[in-house]
């Protein structure tokens, strides 16, 4: 893995759990949120990403950028099936679980078990919490807490960071 980016990488995540510990928020059913800053599973290097991913993809999953609102066709997916991450195949949403926002992205009230790793970033200067694929480490999208029931939770994903897998008929 590149040092400079391993760096970057533990820096953010130091940042996130230190800015976390002060906040009691119950995590959502099925969310990881808590959850140690592990190792990633699947590891490559920034170069071999950019290399791997398509532009548009790497730019959110590797450098936490966000797609502009309406961009994505998986918003109006509405098939029987999984969301899997785009970096590693790792299957993260079922459709059971999304739901039109109004927001312009997918979102999701729920994720499947153990798929996601949270962080709190504070690109927006309030604090938000990050999600990001549990194998890879990709960074997918935020969670906020207006969501509908049962879980009140909102995973506002980017539909590039996503591979629609439909099921079988
Ligand atoms: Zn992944």
């Amino acid at each position: 893995m590149n040092r400079r980016y391993t760096m970057r990488f533990l820096s953010l995540f130091g940042l996130g759990l230190g800015a976390r510990s002060g906040h009691a928020a119950p995590p959502a059913p099925g969310a990881q949120a808590g959850t140690p800053a592990a190792a990633p599973a699947v590891r490559m290097t920034d170069a071999e990403w950019q290399q791997r991913l398509p532009a548009a993809a790497y730019r959110v999953l590797r450098q936490e950028g966000t797609e502009a609102p309406g961009s994505s066709p998986l918003n109006r997916e509405k098939r029987r099936g999984t969301y899997h991450c785009a970096g590693c195949d790792a299957p993260l949403f079922s459709s059971e679980a999304k739901y039109e926002s109004g927001t312009g992205w997918p979102s999701f009230h729920t994720p499947l078990p153990a798929a996601l790793g949270t962080k709190t970033d504070f690109k927006l200067i309030l604090p938000r919490t990050e999600y990001h694929c549990a194998r890879c480490g990709g960074h997918q999208g935020h969670v906020f807490d207006d969501g509908p029931r049962p879980s009140g939770k909102r995973y506002c994903n980017n539909g590039v960071a996503l591979k629609f897998a439909p099921a079988a008929a």
